[in-house]
């Protein structure tokens, strides 16, 4: 916990090469980075938890001062209990920007010593979502550039299951 650290939190279902950019961008500007794998009840994942927290372990891993976390509440109970007081969201298009604007707002009135800080997307990864990642491998699609070998493998082990 520290005025110079930041959280990242995020579906991650799964966890893309467009989330890895952001989190080694933001890692480099703070302290200490917390991804937080978050688990909201009312939206529906391919992956459970455990397995969204392990892909993302599994990519992270070797980047110094990242730390993985979840959490199954409010994100500003997390971040007010954490003494977290600088949130980092990724921004692909314009699209992403109206919902982003929603939460940004309303998660400043609930705490209002938070900092929210937008990162735009790298140009090479603006354009990847986990949800396109997921429609291509259903169809058995090639997704080897947007996510690691390993999350390549538990997409293909869930989808065929299926
Ligand atoms: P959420 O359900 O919270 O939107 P996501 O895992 O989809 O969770 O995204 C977490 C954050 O990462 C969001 O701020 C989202 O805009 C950002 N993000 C997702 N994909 C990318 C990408 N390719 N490049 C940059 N930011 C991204």
């Amino acid at each position: 916990m520290g005025i110079r650290d930041a959280a990242y939190p995020g579906s991650f279902d799964p966890i893309t090469y467009g989330h890895v950019n952001i989190v080694k961008r933001a890692s480099e500007r703070f302290d200490k980075l917390y991804v937080v794998v978050v688990n909201n009840p009312n939206k529906k994942y391919l992956f459970s938890l455990q397995e969204r927290i392990e892909m993302v372990k599994k990519d992270l891993e070797g980047i110094p001062n990242v730390i993985v976390e979840s959490f199954d509440g409010l994100l500003v109970n997390y971040l007010k209990e954490k003494k977290i007081y600088n949130l980092i969201r990724g921004l692909r298009a314009v699209s992403d920007y109206e919902y982003e604007l929603q939460m940004a707002n309303a998660n400043h009135m609930l705490f209002s010593q938070l900092e929210i800080f937008f990162l735009m997307a790298d140009t090479d990864f603006s354009y990847i979502s986990s949800s396109m990642i997921k429609e291509i491998a259903s169809y058995n699609g090639d997704v080897s550039k947007w996510v690691s070998k390993f999350v390549e493998s538990k997409l293909q082990e869930k989808l065929l299951k299926k």
